[in-house]
């Protein structure tokens, strides 16, 4: 009797297998003819096998006839084929080990369809649902196909710290870090003395991983980071968690054409590995969330991103005669109304804008020739809008130190920032991907705190 997946037993190839399955029942159905059918499922995939349990069980009167959803057991019996419509195959049960009952009466998932609303409140429950199992497969499969990517590229993985005492130039309010007592704070002239607190200096949850990676990539060629990311902006959006996962590549010798060509085939590979990896789960998405993220995932795979300088973003969001809630103006950020125009209604792909103005960029983005723009870019997509932001670094320390003096950055908090610059700086670039963003894009569930496991948003974080 080996132990399988019921993935694994659904499969032709498994009939005629003495086979042991594990998981949990889905629904108990009994038939006329003295015997019952029981849908099993254990997280392998996103079909159910069927269990036939024949009345001449040891326990099918006192046991099998009363399972309901979310029972735990184990099934051993043999795979056959099955003349119902769907499946390959079914198992002809020899035995019915019950682990774990569920009251029927009580059990929230027991019967009808509940809101995503109400399922965030059940978040311990939520992964049995249809939907939050196939997001889990396609989170793990996307995860896996950005390890594998940056792998065959050649990249290091590098693991940035998850504390940090750099704010990474304002890329969203921090969570503090501290161990001082809050109800007795050491004083000096009034104000908290965080020189006595744990790491002698204010500390936060980082923001990006983007500086510690330059120091890895100004070293070792080609690096990345994939971790946790913590913002503390309170942003009640259906983009933003407080809580986050962000890859972060970051490449010597990279200028923003490389940075922007890998971007690209970089997407396009974590889309095709999810459509052909996540097949089943993909289907229904198709079926239940969104129609056409299927077709959209193919023609994006098979055509290439648009790419369009701010200064010509603005210039056709000007003339596009719609009226933004937020002017457009040149030097003025894009609103989401503004990306979601151009990446849905005028170019309908995904567009690459770059050279954005460098009064609305960080620091470290390189400034052009024209000296009005820096090197940024970010990858706008369908309905999510933003999934990338990155740029090419500034890699010249002269203007570097204008670009901080300009931002009223303090040189001494960045000294080993500039140090790279200082002794063999290099060109370089890099950019952030959301792993959430994507799972939106890829499942088309439209409320991000539906794609991760357990969301932390403000007022949120109760699992
Ligand atoms: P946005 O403008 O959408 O708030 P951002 O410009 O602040 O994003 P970056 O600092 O460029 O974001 O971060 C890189 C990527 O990280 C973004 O393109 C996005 O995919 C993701 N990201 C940023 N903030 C969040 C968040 N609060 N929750 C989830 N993903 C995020
Ligand atoms: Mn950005």
């Amino acid at each position: 009797m080996d132990k399988i997946s019921v993935a694994a037993a659904r499969q032709a190839e498994a009939i005629g297998r003495q086979v042991t399955l594990q998981g949990w029942i889905r629904t108990r159905r009994d038939s006329k003819g003295g015997f019952s059918f029981l849908e099993l499922n254990d997280g392998s995939s996103q079909g159910n096998i069927q269990v036939i349990a024949d009345a001449s069980l040891a326990n099918y009167e006192s046991e099998i006839k009363h399972l309901s959803a979310a029972c735990s057991v184990t099934v051993r019996g043999e795979v056959k084929p099955s003349g119902g419509k769907g499946q390959a195959t079914e198992v002809l049960a020899s035995e019915v080990i019950v682990h774990g009952w569920a009251d029927a009466e009580n059990y929230p998932l027991q019967k009808k369809q509940h809101s995503f609303e109400k399922l965030r409140e059940w978040a311990h429950l939520r992964p049995r649902t249809n939907t939050f199992g196939a997001i889990a497969r396609v989170r793990n499969c996307v995860s896996r196909s950005i390890h594998n990517f940056f792998q065959e590229e050649g990249f290091l993985y590098i693991h940035t710290p998850i504390i940090t005492a750099s704010d990474c130039e304002g890329a969203g309010a921090m969570f503090r870090v501290s161990t001082i007592d809050p109800a007795k704070p050491p004083l000096k002239e009034g104000q908290i003395d965080y020189t006595q607190d744990f790491f002698g200096r204010p500390a936060y949850l980082t923001v990006s991983g983007q500086l510690n990676a330059e120091i890895f990539a100004c070293a070792l060629g080609k690096v990345y980071t994939f971790g946790p990311t913590f913002r503390a902006e309170n942003s009640n959006t259906s983009r933003h968690l407080a809580e986050f996962w962000m890859i972060e590549p970051e490449m010597a010798f990279y200028e923003l054409t490389d940075n922007m060509d890998l971007a690209e085939r970089f997407l396009k590979r974590v889309f095709r590995d999810a459509l052909d990896q996540c097949g089943e789960d993909m289907q229904f998405f198709n079926d239940r969330i969104d129609d056409t993220v299927i077709s959209t995932l193919d023609a994006i795979i098979t055509s290439s991103f648009e790419r369009v300088s701010y200064t010509d973003a603005i210039d056709i969001l000007a003339k596009s005669g719609r009226k933004f809630e937020f002017p457009v103006a040149w030097g003025t950020d894009l609103q989401a109304e503004h990306e979601r125009f151009l990446t849905e209604e005028h170019f309908k792909r995904p567009v690459v804008l770059y050279n954005y103005p460098r009064s609305i960029k960080p620091f470290y983005m390189r400034v052009n020739d024209d000296e009005k723009t820096v090197r940024a870019m970010d990858v706008l997509v369908p309905k999510v809008g933003e999934i990338i932001g990155g740029s090419q670094r500034e890699e010249r320390l002269d203007v570097l130190q204008t670009r901080m003096d300009e931002q009223h950055l303090k040189a001494a908090d960045y000294w080993w920032y500039t140090e790279l610059r200082r002794y063999g700086t290099v060109p370089h670039s890099g950019f952030g991907l959301g792993l959430e963003r994507v799972i939106q894009f890829i499942t088309g569930m439209q409320n991000i705190r539906d794609v991760i496991p357990f969301p932390r948003t403000p007022g949120n974080a109760e699992f």
